[in-house]
């Protein structure tokens, strides 16, 4: 390796992003908020590895999809020749899961897990090769109302982010048999416009012609918009499954439009399925996605299982809460601890860990290679901090056995600086910390 290569930068993986601490406070906004909902919902927390069995995906996901087709991160496992990949989405490793465990054998499960997800795309707003999701995925439930349920649950989220602009599309799959009867139509249809369909429509037109319909050419939106409809074909029992689902939006009051060329890109979906969409974020305008998947725990070897779930995108929810209000903001600490000489020093770390004893943030002032340790750089750092309060040991006060405090912020008489005797400290900025915070509740202000 010539010296020239040794001092390259090295940057971050194309299509990879680093959450950097400007943005952390809204993701962590994003996330107390979706866990406190699946929470009243009564969801249970599942974290599966990243890393899975390449089959997992490919059984589950379908040969024939985007995510299988070309957008997989699959290695081969050096020590055992094993084929692996970085998981794309996160039913396949929580249904996994679920039957290795018999998690659903005592009665139904509701679970959520987080994490991130991997996808070989090309990198563009709202699509990246690690992005995030969160997602649910109730496990032996048979009926309509929990497909309602999963819905209400996304609508009070975005309630409580307070996200507008986010509509519902709705959409039955039906079973297989149906679709299966729709799929002869429909092929024999497309056969008809075969000029009109693009190189990939026509690539699909045998082996998934139903993502066809799901296409965004508009070249082909007439064509599609009049090429047979599943809903159609759907026997007594899926339909009876829809209305039911409609049957509790409404009365819930959850407004939905019906969206007959609604399709998911993964296989194992059947009957219900739905999409969160935005016109605020250009094209990658779906926000959340899901449905019913009743035959995929059986696909795994399992006994027959329903189930149902949604994914959501937390990049691009996150865009819609920057544009919704002012960027979440989290000041650094409490309290920033300034001081000058080794007895100070020493005594700043006494005062910095009672304080923390009771419960507040603290940033203890520690040398750093670009700034100076006079008084004056130290307080430019206190600023910085967004402490509420500064405390300044130096000479003087280790003399008097004091600390000074210094209001930083305006609302407090920015600048005020009271002597206070070391034992007195805590309960002093206990007082004035805790109770200004009982008004507000953390730190965390997200305005809108
Ligand atoms: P799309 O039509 O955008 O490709 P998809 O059908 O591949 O979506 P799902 O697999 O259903 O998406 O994933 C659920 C959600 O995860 C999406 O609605 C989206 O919000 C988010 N998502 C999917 N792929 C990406 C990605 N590459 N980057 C960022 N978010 C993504
Ligand atoms: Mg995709």
């Amino acid at each position: 390796m010539s010296e020239n290569k040794k001092t390259e930068k090295i940057v971050a993986v194309k299509g990879m992003n680093d959450i950097l601490p400007a943005e952390a406070p809204l993701w962590e906004l994003f996330e107390n908020t979706v866990q406190s909902v699946l929470k009243s919902y009564g969801f249970q927390q599942i974290r599966t590895p990243i890393v899975e069995q390449t089959p997992l995906f490919a059984r589950a996901i379908g040969a024939v999809t985007d995510i299988v087709e070309k957008e997989m991160y699959s290695f081969t496992d050096s020590m055992n020749g094993d084929q692996l990949t970085l998981r794309p989405e996160g039913t396949a490793g929580v249904v996994r899961a679920v039957i290795e465990h018999s998690l659903a054998y005592e009665g139904p499960k509701r679970l959520w897990y987080a994490g991130p997800m991997f996808r070989h795309e090309r990198p563009q707003r709202g699509r990246y090769r690690q992005f995030h999701q969160f997602g649910a995925e109730a496990i032996g439930f048979t009926g309509p109302d929990i497909d309602a349920e999963l819905i209400m649950l996304c609508q009070r989220l975005w309630d409580d982010l307070g996200l507008e602009n986010i509509r519902l599309e709705l959409n039955s799959i039906g079973d297989a048999d149906e679709r299966n009867k729709h799929r002869v139509d429909l092929i024999a249809y497309l056969e008809q416009h075969i000029d009109i369909l693009d190189a990939e429509a026509q690539r699909r037109m045998y082996t998934n012609p139903l993502r066809i319909l799901d296409t965004k050419n508009p070249a082909m939106q007439a064509m599609v918009n009049a090429a047979p409809k599943l809903l159609d074909y759907l026997g007594p029992d899926s339909l009876a499954h829809f209305e039911g689902v409609q049957k509790i939006l409404k009365h819930n009051n959850i407004p939905y439009t019906v969206n007959p060329r609604l399709v998911r890109g993964m296989d194992y979906y059947n009957r219900t399925v739905f999409e969160w969409v935005t016109d605020q974020l250009g094209a990658q305008g779906t926000v959340c996605a899901g449905g019913r998947y009743d035959p995929l725990v059986e696909m795994f070897g399992g006994k027959p299982t329903p189930a149902c779930g949604f994914g959501m995108g937390v990049e691009r929810l996150i865009e819609l809460m920057k544009a919704a209000g002012e960027p979440a903001t989290q000041n650094q600490c409490d309290v920033y601890l300034v001081h000058q000489g080794e007895a100070a020093q020493l005594q700043s770390f006494v005062l910095a860990e009672r304080l923390r004893d009771a419960g507040l943030d603290v940033v203890l002032h520690c040398a750093s290679a670009n700034a100076g340790g006079s008084f004056k750089s130290q307080m430019k750092r206190a600023d910085a901090s967004g402490a509420a309060f500064a405390i300044i040991l130096g000479d003087d006060e280790m003399h008097q056995n004091v600390a000074m405090i210094k209001t930083m912020r305006a609302d407090d008489g920015e600048g005020k600086q009271t002597p206070v005797p070391f034992d007195e400290v805590v309960d002093h900025l206990v007082d004035q910390i805790i109770g200004a915070a009982e008004h507000e509740h953390e730190h965390i202000h997200y305005h809108h």
